[in-house]
C-alpha cells in the first residue's frame, strides 16, 4: 500500500474532519491487518492532533472466514463479556470510533449464512450499549475505505491487481474529494453545508408519504413518522462535536414508519450482504415487512439477513441520492455499500436512526412507540434507477414531485 501525497491528506481529512477527533480524546480505530500501512498514518495523525490513545481493533477476514468454517459450532452464539465490555465502556466514556472498512466483497462465500447470522444477533446483543450511542450519534464515528487486492480486482476484472488497486484508489479519492491540489477539508466544508440546505428543505415539506416508480417494476409508498425530519451530512455528538459518519456521503436520508410501507421494490445494484453478493432481487413489502423475497443470486443470503431478529424484515432507513451524483456519475460498481449507496437513492432494512425530533433522547419504547423500528441489523440496498420518480403527499393530501428522472425535482 503506497503511502503517497494524496494517502496523507486522506488520512488527514478522516481525523481532522471525518471523526474531528478533539485533544485529549480517546480513538478506537477498527482496521484489517492489510490496511495497516494506512492505518499507521492515521494513528499517526491522531496523535499529532492530541489524541490521547490510540487503541487499535485487528481483523483478518480470511481468518474471520476460517472461524467462520471451522469453529465450535456453540461459539457463534455466545461474546466473550470482556470483548463486548471493552466497546460498551469505550463508548460511554466518549472514544472516538473510526473503522477502515475494506472487503473482499466474497470474502465469506461458502460460509453458513445461518452461523453469520446468530454471530450477528449474539454480537447485536452484547453490544446493545455500543450500538445504542453510535446509531444516536451520541459518539463521534466515522466509516471509509482504503482498496485491497482482491476488492480492487472484483471492481476492475479487466486490469492486472496492482492496475486495479492503482485504479480503486483514484476512484475513491475522486468520492472523498482528495486531490493533489486541493484542501479536501474546505471542499467537505461546502459539500456538508450543501447537504444541510437541502435536508432542512425536505423537512420543511413535513410529507407523509413518498410513492416510488420506475421501469424495473418498483412501485413502492413509504409512509414517513409525524415528526420525522431528514439528515445528512455533518451530524453532532452528545457533547456537540461535528462529524461525519460517512466518508464519502452524498445521501439524505430519514427513517420510515415501521408498519407504513406497501408495495413492491427492486434492487438497482447487486448487494455485498455478510460477506457475499446478491444481485437482481426484490422485496414484496406488506404493512412495513418483508413478505416476499425473489433474488436472482443471494437467495438464502437475503433470507437469512432478514430473519436476523423481528426489526430486520422492517425498513429502518430511506435515503435520496440524485442519479447525477459524482458517485453515480463515475459509472464504477464498488461492490462496497459505502459507496455504492452514495450513487443510488437506498433503503435500509433493520434499524432506524432516531431521525423524529428528541428521538435521540427517547428511550427505545418511546422510539417504537413514535413508529420507528429497532434492530441489531442495519443494511442499506440501492434502488435509485436514471427513470425514478418519487412523489411526496403531504398530510392534506397535496402531490409534491420529489424525484423526476431519478433526480431531485426541487
Ligand atoms: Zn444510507
Ligand atoms: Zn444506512
Amino acid at each position: 500500500m503506497k503511502i503517497d501525497k494524496r494517502a496523507d491528506k486522506y488520512a488527514e481529512l478522516i481525523i481532522k474532519s471525518g471523526i474531528n477527533l478533539q485533544p485529549g480524546q480517546t480513538l478506537v480505530l477498527s482496521s484489517p491487518v492489510d490496511a495497516a500501512p494506512f492505518a499507521r498514518v492515521c494513528a499517526q495523525k491522531a496523535y499529532e492532533a492530541g489524541c490521547r490513545e490510540v487503541i487499535m481493533r485487528w481483523s483478518d477476514e480470511a481468518i474471520s472466514k476460517e472461524t467462520y468454517l471451522h469453529a465450535d459450532n456453540e461459539i457463534f452464539d455466545t461474546v466473550r463479556p470482556w470483548k463486548a465490555d471493552m466497546l460498551n465502556t469505550l463508548a460511554q466514556e466518549g472514544a472516538a470510533f473510526v473503522t477502515i472498512y475494506s472487503q473482499d466483497p466474497e470474502a465469506l462465500s461458502g460460509v453458513d449464512p445461518d452461523r453469520i447470522r446468530r454471530s450477528a444477533l449474539a454480537s447485536g446483543k452484547a453490544l446493545e450499549t455500543y450500538r445504542e450511542l453510535q446509531m444516536t450519534d451520541s459518539v463521534q464515528w466515522c466509516l471509509f475505505s482504503v482498496p485491497n487486492p482482491a476488492w480492487a480486482k472484483k471492481v476492475f476484472p479487466e486490469v492486472d491487481e496492482t492496475e486495479a488497486v492503482s485504479k480503486l484508489w483514484d476512484a475513491i479519492y475522486a468520492t472523498v474529494r482528495v486531490s493533489e491540489f486541493n484542501d479536501p477539508i474546505e471542499e467537505w466544508r461546502i459539500h456538508n453545508e450543501n447537504l444541510r440546505t437541502r435536508k432542512e428543505k425536505l423537512t420543511g415539506y413535513n410529507f407523509k408519504y413518498l410513492k416510488y416508480k420506475n421501469s424495473l417494476g418498483t412501485d413502492l409508498t413509504i409512509e414517513l413518522p409525524e415528526g420525522h425530519y431528514w439528515d445528512g451530512g455533518r451530524s453532532h455528538s452528545a457533547k456537540g462535536v461535528p462529524f461525519n459518519a460517512n466518508v464519502p456521503t452524498e445521501e439524505i436520508f430519514t427513517a420510515p414508519k415501521r408498519d407504513g410501507t406497501n408495495g413492491i421494490v427492486y434492487a438497482a445494484k447487486p448487494l455485498v450482504i455478510n460477506g457475499d453478493i446478491a444481485e437482481n432481487f426484490h422485496f414484496v413489502f406488506k404493512d412495513g415487512k418483508i413478505v416476499e423475497i425473489h433474488a436472482q443470486r443471494g437467495q438464502e443470503l437475503l433470507e437469512s439477513a432478514i430473519a436476523t431478529d423481528e426489526g430486520s424484515s422492517y425498513l429502518g432507513e430511506v435515503a435520496l441520492v440524485p442519479y447525477d451524483s459524482p458517485i453515480s456519475k463515475s459509472g464504477i460498481l464498488f461492490y462496497n455499500t459505502l459507496f455504492d449507496e452514495n450513487a443510488a437513492c437506498h433503503l435500509a432494512f433493520g434499524d432506524s436512526y432516531p431521525c423524529v425530533h428528541g428521538g435521540a433522547q427517547m428511550t427505545k419504547e418511546q422510539r417504537r412507540a413514535v413508529g420507528l423500528n429497532d434492530s441489531i441489523m442495519h443494511e442499506d440496498f440501492m434502488i435509485g434507477t436514471p427513470d425514478l420518480s418519487i412523489t411526496g403527499i403531504t398530510h392534506d393530501g397535496k402531490e409534491i414531485p420529489v424525484f423526476i428522472d431519478g433526480n431531485f425535482a426541487f
